[in-house]
């Protein structure tokens, strides 16, 4: 997910197969690529693309890289990892733009165009939401989180620190893996249903979700009827959510929602 502010800058946050796409609509413009990536995670599915991100191979690009250490392994550590031999034939330390990675923790951080602050999710491994800010604007990203355990951790408290961080958000893009009928057997796996994005977005009073991490298997005339009964539902109760499966390429302008 890209997250473009009022500067040149970019702000990518996480690195899977889109990323390749993205470095190469990166790479018409003029000028080398400036970029913050955030990463929540190391699954695979945040990392599969980091390396053939065009624009790691650009001297010019000034890159740098947040994401969280895992038990004992720093994030720089975990990056040449992924491209050790035989897995990738060029090694982390000969990328031309020399990126820079920086260990991610808690507490915000800022370049004074946005400000980033983390939670940790309910996943396997240390995982991160982020809580994205510009101007006015809020977006909220978690990918990979389960929203329903968080219920009954530390007598709810953990949900009630949830529904804080994602509060009044423009935009909260969630993780959305699951139909009520498939979680029973996939609880604890680190992913939520549509209902509890859903219930998660009405408990924090965001104005837009956007359900994310699809399932791979469901294809898109199943997510398109998943979204007209979530519709159809908030539409029976007075609800102004908007709520769309997120895909790859849509564009929201978080700007003119809001009030200056
Ligand atoms: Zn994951
Ligand atoms: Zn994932």
């Amino acid at each position: 997910m890209e997250v473009k502010g009022r500067g040149r800058k970019r702000y990518i946050f996480d690195a899977g197969t889109g990323i390749r796409a993205l470095g190469e609509s990166l790479a018409v413009e003029n000028e080398p690529l400036e970029a913050e990536i955030f990463l929540t995670h190391f699954h695979w599915d945040h990392i599969q693309g980091f390396p053939f991100f065009g624009p790691l191979q650009d001297p010019n690009a000034r890159l740098r890289i947040h994401a969280p250490a895992q038990e004992g392994r720093t994030p720089a550590e975990l990056l040449a990892a992924q491209m050790m031999e035989p897995f990738f034939p060029v090694s982390f330390d000969d990328f031309p733009s020399r990126p820079a990675v920086i260990e991610a923790g808690l507490s915000p951080w800022s370049d004074g165009t946005i400000t980033v602050d983390a939670f940790r999710a309910c996943h396997p491994s240390i995982t991160f939401g982020f809580r994205i800010r510009s101007g006015g604007a809020v977006l909220v990203y978690f990918p990979d989180n389960e929203a329903l355990p968080m219920l009954h951790e530390d007598q709810g408290r953990r949900y009630q620190q949830l529904v804080q961080f994602c509060a009044g958000a423009d935009l909260l893009v969630h993780d959305a893996m699951y139909t009520n009928e498939e979680y029973p057997s996939r609880v604890g796996w680190g992913h939520s249903t549509y209902e509890q994005a859903l219930a998660l977005a009405a408990d924090a009073g965001v104005k837009r979700l956007r359900l994310f991490h699809h399932a791979p298997e469901r294809d898109d005339a199943a997510l398109a009827a998943i979204e007209q009964n979530m519709r159809d539902d908030l539409a029976g109760s007075g609800s102004h959510l908007d709520v769309a499966a997120a895909f790859e390429g849509e564009a929201l302008d978080l700007d003119s929602t809001v009030q200056t």
